[in-house]
């Protein structure tokens, strides 16, 4: 009788999956087992010949009557709006469009502008730190004197008073993956008359999210983790439709004029979600990012949940099994429920022995100071790949590989 941790019976587990086909509709490196899609996502295959065939067809063949012709002018819309299903958002409150970054710049700046007689945001102190440097830079430009309350996890709640503006949160943690509270946290802001600001980095594609159910204000997010959109691919924004008659935003382009070829003097804003758009839109990287959308939306966010949870809990049960006496500390939180779609261990010598698992053809990554990141995005994973990669980790550590002082030297992204 084989052992639930035998490799046998991480292939029954794949025989028996119901998303087990999407696998072949990725790019899959030969040799490499891809446990960083929480970080980029793979290449859809569908997502290769749709940029080329955008490129030849529509830019190089049809040029600019293609903004007519290929849907170029409407690409933000309707690529938001079939995100919009996936995040439990309504027709015409997504946009695709620039960086997160610069989403979350917008979004703030509307926010604050929608509560102009407060001057506290509460933020996250250990979030994604370029959500801090986006919200400190917009503090400074507007030089009213708002200031940022940083909280902790688990004190957030306690933070939001009557002062509080905007209540500015990532949904899952990008290094712990710790899942907030998104609809008791919303509640709580709205109580106190503020408004609720959602990062979806590391739950767009690979949770399920209700905007709508749980009354958010706004969300950004980037398409380029879970929903595998390609390197630098467009990110999204929400603006909940009670919002979108007075939400404003600095960034004033004439995308987000009511009439952009009426090319009058002065900035009219759209009246819809259109606002929120500056400019000319990078139309090959948003070809690039349906496939990977169009992929999810056909696998739905539960089914992606439920396999994501399980190759996690398969890969903690291995690391318990193989490595529980070789240094690594969960620092995910411990139940599978409260984390989004990747598991993170500390190690005292946690890049070098990254890096030697990368060179092994295990591709996970490193957040300083110790944490390895590995994530289960479950529409490239099988179950044995989980299984190969805690068996090469465990190789790499019992034979002592990465004190290799090649694997010392620090990249420059890590
Ligand atoms: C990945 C990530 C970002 C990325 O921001 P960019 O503007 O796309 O570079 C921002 N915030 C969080 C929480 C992230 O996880």
């Amino acid at each position: 009788m084989s052992s639930p941790l035998d490799r046998a019976a991480a292939e029954a587990l794949d025989a028996a999956d119901p998303l087990a086909a999407f696998v072949d509709e990725f790019e899959r490196p030969a040799g490499v087992i891809y446990l960083n899609g929480n970080s980029l996502g793979p290449a859809p295959k569908a997502a290769l010949t749709r940029v080329a065939e955008a490129a030849r067809q529509e830019w190089a063949t049809d040029l600019i009557t293609s903004w007519n012709k290929a849907g170029w002018f409407d690409l933000p819309y309707r690529l938001g709006d079939r995100l919009a299903g996936l995040i439990g958002a309504g027709p015409g409150e997504v946009v695709l469009t620039d960086g997160t970054g610069l989403n979350l710049y917008r979004v703030v700046s509307a926010a604050l502008a929608l509560r102009p007689d407060r001057r506290v945001i509460v933020m996250e102190g250990s979030n994604f730190p370029t959500n801090n440097y986006v919200v400190q830079g917009l503090v400074q430009s507007l030089g009213q004197g708002h200031q940022i309350r940083f909280a902790e996890l688990d004190d957030l709640a306690a933070a939001i008073d009557d002062d509080v503006a905007a209540v500015v949160l990532t949904h899952a943690h990008y290094k712990s993956a710790h899942v907030l509270n998104m609809t008791g946290l919303t509640a709580k802001a709205h109580a106190h008359g503020a408004l609720a600001i959602w990062d979806l980095c590391h739950s767009a594609g690979a949770l399920e999210v209700d905007l709508n159910g749980c009354d958010a204000d706004f969300a950004v997010g980037c398409t380029y983790k879970y929903l595998n959109g390609g390197p630098g691919s467009p990110a999204f924004l929400f603006v909940a439709t009670r919002h979108q008659a007075t939400a404003t935003q600095p960034m004033t382009g004439w995308w987000g004029h009511d009439a952009p070829f009426a090319f009058e003097r002065d900035y009219r804003p759209a009246t819809g979600i259109g606002r929120m758009l500056t400019g000319t839109q990078p139309i090959l990287s948003l070809v690039a990012t349906e496939a990977g959308i169009d992929m999810i939306a056909r696998a739905g966010t539960g089914a992606i949940r439920a396999k994501s949870l399980a190759l996690g809990q398969l890969f903690q049960s291995l690391m318990g099994e193989r490595l529980s006496d070789a240094g690594f500390i969960l620092t995910s939180p411990a139940h599978p429920n409260d984390r989004g779609g990747h598991i993170a261990f500390d190690h005292a010598s946690g890049y070098p022995i990254m890096k030697a698992l990368i060179a092994r053809g295990v591709i996970g990554d490193f957040r300083a100071p110790a944490t390895l990141r590995f994530g289960f995005a479950p529409l490239h994973l099988r179950f044995v790949d989980v299984w190969d990669a805690v068996d090469r980790l465990a190789g790499i550590i019992h034979q002592g590989v990465w004190r290799d002082p090649a694997y010392a030297a620090v990249d420059a992204v890590t």
